[in-house]
């Protein structure tokens, strides 16, 4: 018989150790030199004839059973055969477990990059389309976190994150919906998790007590080293904001750390011309004090002069390399490392995540605008067409249903021959309305970088398994 590997990716440890990383299960397995002769022997074009390829063995019996093995894993399975069919959606409505509520369109920065200002932004504000009320009211802050409530089915922890603009421009807001939630949560006998993204410069000694005091998840959008921060993130003057938030910050860390508050992250934009990822990443952590920093490619569309670009990528995963061996270094040594994309990334991967959509949006989450409209997330909030209801009405769910239906990733013929599938599902939604004119459309303009990053990780995962397996047990929790 004719029989063929699934989607997948070889890779290997240092020490020699041999993996295979299959998409239709999204399971790591090790190999011993049989099995990884036999994944290798069928990947070829076409598959290969079993019979043939047991006649080239030195132990057919041993080779057989390993072949065996092996489709019952699901890694080979007769060549031209479909995949066997993914679930579809959940049963709807699907409980919702974050909410992010945008309360504020406002922002104290004019950061050249930013999409509220920039021709990727979704709506035009105060205009026709957006809901254009600058900050949200602490009734339908509230209002919001009742909705989360009577929406998050018997989940026993739900999560409420703020969001802008610059978020802290609307404090009050803040401050009410978080001592409301406070009360709704016990009274529903649920755990309510805080989370906020800033730019740091509203970060007075009342508002760092106040979020250190409800431990809030705090995400920092900073650029790395003063010089990357200052080009780009600025006042409307044209002032870099970095000597205003560099004490702040340390007052957040010193008082988070009294307070053994959650670790606080900071989320840096890359863009062209940048320092390396290592440079920023010592800084960040070594001067500043964060505990972890994630980042992200800028989304800015194409021909603007911070774009990255196809070079930059390429270089930007060599950089990306280079922090991923500090992370396999310290992680064998048992140590944490806060190169956040890369724990992320191991997280999902011991995991064995299966995505059927590239995120939450929609699905367990979703964004709230300033005057209480619905959308799949923060950035589609004030988007007419992605309308999905009111906190006050309640969710759109035929709307909703519909476009999960669509964005399916077994809806994008683009993704099923791609090892990171079950990782990518397509990617964000935001980028591919903005790129493609369709939120449900796979990201195909950045597969080159995704495929890649999910290869460093496979390969960091395969040292740390090889090396350090206990590590790996701190990605069991969610
Ligand atoms: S968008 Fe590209 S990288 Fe992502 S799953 Fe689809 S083909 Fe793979
Ligand atoms: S659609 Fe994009 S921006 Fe929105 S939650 Fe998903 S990944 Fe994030």
């Amino acid at each position: 018989m004719q029989l063929a590997t699934v989607v997948h990716r070889r890779f290997r440890s240092d020490s020699g150790l041999e993996f295979v990383y299959a998409a239709n299960s999204a399971a790591i397995l090790e190999l011993d030199p049989l099995a990884a002769a036999a994944v290798d022997a069928f990947a070829a074009p076409g598959g290969r004839d079993d019979a043939a390829w047991l006649a080239t063995t030195a132990d057919p019996v041993a080779a057989e059973a390993t072949l065996h093995d092996l489709i019952d894993l699901g890694v080979i399975r007769p060549h031209g055969e479909g995949p066997a069919p993914r679930a579809g959606l959940p049963p709807m409505p699907f409980p919702i477990s974050t909410l992010v509520l945008n309360v504020t369109n406002k922002c104290n920065l004019s950061c050249t990059y930013c999409y509220e200002y920039g021709a990727d932004r979704l709506t035009a504000g105060s205009g026709s389309q957006g809901s254009g009320k600058a900050r949200m009211d602490e009734h339908t802050a509230r209002q919001s976190i009742d909705f989360l409530l009577r929406n998050s089915g018997d989940r026993p922890q739900v999560s409420v994150t703020f969001f802008g603009g610059e978020t802290l421009l609307n404090f009050p807001a803040i401050r009410a919906a978080t001592e409301y939630a406070v009360a709704a949560a016990a009274q529903h006998r649920k755990r309510m998790h805080f989370a906020l993204t800033t730019n740091a410069t509203l970060l007075t000694d009342e508002v760092i007590d106040f979020l250190t005091l409800h431990r809030f998840g705090i995400t920092v959008s900073i650029d790395g080293v003063p010089e990357d921060h200052d080009r780009h993130r600025v006042f409307r003057s044209g002032e870099g904001s970095f000597a205003t938030i560099a004490p702040r910050i340390r007052a957040l860390v010193a008082k988070n750390r009294e307070r053994k508050g959650r670790s606080i992250g900071a989320r840096v934009t890359l863009t062209s011309g940048a320092a390396p990822v290592r440079e920023s990443y010592a800084f960040l952590t070594g001067e500043l004090g964060f505990d972890e920093v994630g980042f992200a490619p800028v989304t800015a569309g194409l021909g603007r002069d911070y774009a990255l670009g196809e070079p930059g990528y390429a270089k930007l995963l060599r950089e990306f390399a280079d922090l991923a061996r500090d992370y396999t270094a310290a992680a064998l040594r048992g140590e944490s490392h806060g190169f956040a994309n890369l724990g992320d990334l191991l997280r999902e991967l011991h995991q064995g995540v299966q995505k059927a959509h590239p995120c939450g949006a929609g699905l367990g989450l979703l964004g709230v605008s300033t005057e209480g409209e619905l959308g799949l997330c923060h950035r589609f909030v004030e988007s007419k067409d992605h309308a999905l209801g009111t906190v006050a009405a309640g969710v759109d769910q035929a709307a909703r249903t519909a476009f999960l239906a669509k964005a399916h990733v077994d809806q994008k013929p683009d993704c099923a021959n791609c090892f990171a599938r079950p990782l990518c599902a397509g990617g964000c939604y935001h980028e591919a309305h903005v790129r493609y004119g369709d939120a449900a459309h796979a990201n195909l303009h950045y597969c080159e970088w995704i495929r890649g990053f999910t290869a460093l990780g496979l390969d960091c995962y395969a040292q740390i398994r090889a090396g350090n397996p206990r590590f790996l047990a701190r990605f069991e929790t969610a």
